[in-house]
């Protein structure tokens, strides 16, 4: 084989390599431009997308300026204003100091930028394409702070532009960034454009009703309505922002903001210490909403572990932990039934919260008076039982297993009682069923949907007062773009404001479950997944989503005749063995299996 030469690879080439693992789409561009600007002291910052950002991202901010002559360096690799020395490093109080984002960025795109300092006349202008030739700044009109514009992102690299995907979702990755680092700085004032349209428009937020007023806007007044502000100080560490209720839960962890001396984190201690606070008061499937900042001692978190990464390492991450965990574990303990039941915009220091009269079973706190009313269903719906049993009838007074004439004690059985809210104990001729009742329940709904899809079509029903549901312009649009599928599955809905949807018209099979919640969850999946391109696929994650969403939920008392009414229907459903998710609905122990348990009969 032949030897080959080394050659040093040029600075253009570096930096596209560079680039490849800094910017993976425009989202990224917006991130570093973004933490440039804060780390310039900008006031106010303007923020123009078009198409996406395929075409153009362009940032202006009020902030120190850039000096003439460092305009070309600013685009070099290496090139940073933010350190000096490796001491500086173990201070960074900056976003940036790798110094390798412009170079990046202007490795890969077409590059303006324009800055003016502080009591200078003019401003000065510098452009690129793809490399950064040796050019002279040009005067430009400019107020004071720095506008870098980058255009046709990867127009010289065909293979990665090629990675990114529509304009609607390249711009909801960017709006995503924006809503992160918006909430990383409430004194900033920030305004974002897309295609020429104004869709956030903050102000700078410097008092505490102004702050929650950012978080409605970023979160929605929704999640604000429903969640607790804390404020918790304790052995150094600081925890303050605002929490959902338990009623407020989302399908999806998509509502989650924590941060870390101001930067936003993904932490694995973290998750673990949100996930066990609220983990009596959630169903397993269910994700809490916060925005929540911890505030610590610089040298206890080095937060610098990874450039794009979102993640940070704790020196003593026991400690944080406990704290994290203690502190939201009480907050939710102390949340009144009053507080739960009407869930007004709560603003309570520690050590104002509402007393406490008693403690409440941590379950009933969910949806509390519907419990009986998303159940309607295996009564009202579910045709006539064979053999329907009296109410409150026990499977002990029931005609012995295999009955002779009745079919009796075949499939599933009859149900004798129901386990924690979650599971139906039924008896059958071989000995005890147990049922995953949401399971079970999804499953029958998800095949109703598609039965009655492909028969005759879905059957509708028309709401005489419309639901209207408070939404983010985001998931609204969402619900816009997939109306096609909404219709198909048995759905009117229409725009009444940019943040009001109203439902007319829902499928029938879902009279009498919690219409607001299950359109919530299901914007959130589908927000979450990228959409298969094929119609039935799609239709079928919709009545999948559906089914999961509506169907009952654990914790929801059913009396022995909807037991059995469930039971039925189950063994009529196809595929009832299994969940939409794959999960078992039901196993049975025979009273083999039994006897062995308790080493009978040996
Ligand atoms: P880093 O942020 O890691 O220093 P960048 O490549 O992002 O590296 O930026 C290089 C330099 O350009 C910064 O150190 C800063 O001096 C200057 N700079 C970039 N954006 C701005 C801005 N919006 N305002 C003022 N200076 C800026
Ligand atoms: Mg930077």
């Amino acid at each position: 084989m032949q030897v080959k030469r080394i050659q040093l690879l040029t600075p253009q080439l570096a930096n596209q390599i560079a680039a490849g693992e800094v910017i993976e789409r425009p989202a990224s561009v917006v991130k570093e431009l973004l933490e440039n600007c804060f780390d310039a002291g900008a006031q106010t910052i303007e923020i123009d997308i078009d198409k996406g950002g395929l075409q153009r991202i362009r940032l202006r901010d009020d902030g120190a300026g850039i000096h003439k002559d460092d305009l070309l360096l600013a685009l070099n690799r290496h090139a940073t204003s933010k350190i000096g020395s490796l001491d500086d490093l173990e201070q960074v109080g900056s976003l940036g100091f790798r110094g390798e984002a412009l170079a990046s960025i202007s490795s890969v795109a077409r590059v303006t930028l324009a800055s003016c300092l502080l009591g200078e006349t003019s401003g000065w202008q510098i452009q690129t394409e793809g490399q950064v030739a040796d050019v002279a700044p040009v005067p430009v009109a400019h107020p004071q702070g720095t506008t870098i514009e980058v255009c046709d992102l990867f127009y010289n690299t065909p293979a990665r532009r090629k990675f990114l995907r529509t304009e609607q979702t390249e711009f909801g990755h960017i709006e995503e960034v924006i809503k992160r680092l918006a909430l990383s700085q409430f004194g900033i004032g920030m305004t974002l454009r897309h295609n020429k349209r104004t869709l956030y428009q903050l102000r700078p937020a410097i008092d505490d009703n102004q702050r929650q007023q950012r978080v409605a806007d970023i979160c929605g007044q929704a999640f604000i309505n429903s969640a607790l502000y804390i404020d918790i100080e304790a052995s150094g560490l600081r925890l303050w922002g605002w929490m959902s209720l338990p009623t407020f839960s989302r399908s999806q962890p998509d509502l989650q903001y924590f941060y870390v001396n101001g930067r936003m984190v993904r932490d694995k201690v973290v998750n673990h210490a949100v996930r066990q606070a609220y983990k009596d008061v959630l169903y397993g499937s269910r994700y809490p909403a916060f925005v929540l900042f911890l505030e610590l001692d610089a040298n206890m978190v080095d937060v610098n572990a990874h450039p794009t990464k979102h993640e940070v390492r704790f020196r003593e991450s026991r400690l944080v932990h406990d704290f994290l965990f203690r502190s939201l574990q009480k907050a939710i303990a102390e949340i009144s039934p009053a507080t739960s039941i009407s869930p007004a915009p709560t603003f309570a220091k520690e050590e104002t919260y509402i007393p406490i009269q008693q403690t409440m079973p941590l379950q009933e706190i969910r949806e509390p008076a519907a419990i009986y009313e998303a159940i309607k269903l295996p009564v009202s719906i579910i045709s006539p039982l064979p053999n329907p049993l009296p109410q409150g009838e026990r499977g002990s007074q029931a005609p012995s297993p295999g009955t002779p004439g009745e079919g009796w004690g075949e499939g599933l059985g009859y149900a004798i009682a129901q386990l924690h809210g979650i599971y139906i104990l039924a008896e059958n001729q071989h000995g005890l069923v147990l049922v995953d009742m949401h399971a079970a329940h999804e499953r029958i709904t998800y095949e109703r949907f598609k039965a009655a899809h492909q028969a005759d079509g879905i059957k509708t029903q028309a709401l005489l007062i419309p639901v209207t549901i408070t939404l983010s312009e985001k998931e609204i649009n969402i619900a816009e773009q997939n109306n096609k599928l909404f219709s198909q599955a048995g759905f009117i809905l229409e725009r009444l404001s940019p943040t009001t949807l109203a439902v007319r018209q829902i499928p029938a099979l879902l009279n009498g479950c919690n219409i607001e919640q299950t359109i919530r969850d299901v914007i959130a999946d589908l927000n979450q997944h990228d959409n298969s391109s094929h119609i039935e696929e799609k239709i079928n994650e919709l009545f999948s989503s559906l089914a999961c969403h509506s169907s009952v939920r654990a914790n929801r008392r059913l009396t022995v005749p909807e037991m059995n009414a469930l039971l039925r229907e189950m063994e009529r459903t196809e595929r009832s063995g299994q969940c939409n998710h794959g999960r078992p609905t039901w196993l049975q122990l025979s009273m083999a299996e039994l006897d062995k348990l308790f080493l009978r009969g040996r």
